[in-house]
């Protein structure tokens, strides 16, 4: 009987990974043409200041809606577009959007804050990174100080020092570098320590057990204290509700990000959104 039982999981287990092999496959071949066909575009959500409510910053999150099979969300193209490499392509493209409409805005005369892209792991261990990176910059004609570049903990882990010489190299340029989901992988104080980061976001999960579980809290109250003590601004994301915000209040959190504070939206939105908060 066990026999059977595990002989029909095999073959459910086994559909559902042709399924999965299929629409990785379908996923890729269209994401070859999402550039070309314009596809592609970025919205951004707001950070805020804790203590004052302002708007510091925002964060480019790209959007795909693709005409043969809808909107496909990031978290499920972006791994696949890392391992096909069409990432390099892909985050091109999202920091050459990020600079344009920055270079727009500038030129508007607006009073803008620092706008944060999304690294791959895989662009970071590209060697053509840094270069890509300040050609883009002069291509533009954009200040450095307008951009921010997230990094996720496990990406600079896979390999410690030429992560630590590609984000030097950044940092060289004057670019201000978070480290973004932190508190999931599994970085020494030393490691994080020696990079040169200026941010830490404190991750999601966290942020939604605040209330219920003082292990999270617990968590959260030393990456704000570690912050402190490498003079690093800590950043929580996911924020959904007051109560998790008055928490991170007392915490001493410096910005939060968040449903709570605002969804991810158009870039025109956005604008709106920096005009509301500045009257
Ligand atoms: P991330 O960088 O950690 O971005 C935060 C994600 O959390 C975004 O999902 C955002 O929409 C979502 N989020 C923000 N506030 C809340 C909240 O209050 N509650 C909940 N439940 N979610 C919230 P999104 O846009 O679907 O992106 C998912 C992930 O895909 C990102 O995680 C990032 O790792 C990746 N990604 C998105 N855009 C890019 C990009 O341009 N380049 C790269 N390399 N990765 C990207
Ligand atoms: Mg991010
Ligand atoms: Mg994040
Ligand atoms: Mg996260």
């Amino acid at each position: 009987e066990a026999k059977a039982i595990s002989g029909s999981h095999y073959k459910f287990f086994d559909h559902d990974l042709q399924l999965s092999i299929q629409r990785k496959r379908l996923i890729e071949s269209h994401l070859h043409n999402a550039i070309n066909n314009n596809e592609l575009n970025l919205l951004l959500q707001p950070k805020i200041e804790i203590h004052t409510g302002h708007i510091v910053g925002a964060e480019a999150l790209l959007r795909w809606h693709s005409t043969e099979i809808g909107q496909v969300s990031p978290a499920e193209f972006i791994p696949i577009a890392e391992k096909s490499g069409q990432i390099i392509e892909l985050g091109n493209w999202v920091l050459n959007q990020a600079l344009q409409l920055i270079k727009d805005w500038c030129q508007k005369g607006y009073k803008i804050p620092k706008i944060a892209v999304n690294l791959s792991a895989v662009q970071l261990k590209d060697v053509n990174l840094v270069q890509d990176i300040k050609k883009a910059l002069e291509h533009y004609q954009v200040h450095s100080e307008y951009l921010e570049l997230e990094i996720t903990e496990t990406a600079a882990m896979s390999d410690p020092e030429f992560s630590n010489s590609q984000l030097s190299a950044i940092k060289a340029m004057n670019i201000t570098l978070a480290m973004d989901d932190f508190g999931t992988g599994y970085s020494s104080l030393s490691y994080l320590a020696s990079l040169p980061i200026d941010r830490v976001k404190i991750d999601r999960s966290f942020v939604s057990d605040i209330q219920h579980s003082n292990e999270a809290r617990g968590i959260i109250e030393s990456i704000i204290h570690l912050g402190k003590i490498l003079n690093k601004t800590v950043i929580a994301e996911g924020v959904e509700e007051t109560e998790q915000l008055e928490l991170l209040k007392r915490l001493g959190c410096h910005e939060a990000q968040g449903y709570l504070i605002s969804r991810p939206v158009a870039s025109s939105e956005f604008i709106a959104l920096l005009g509301k908060a500045d009257s």
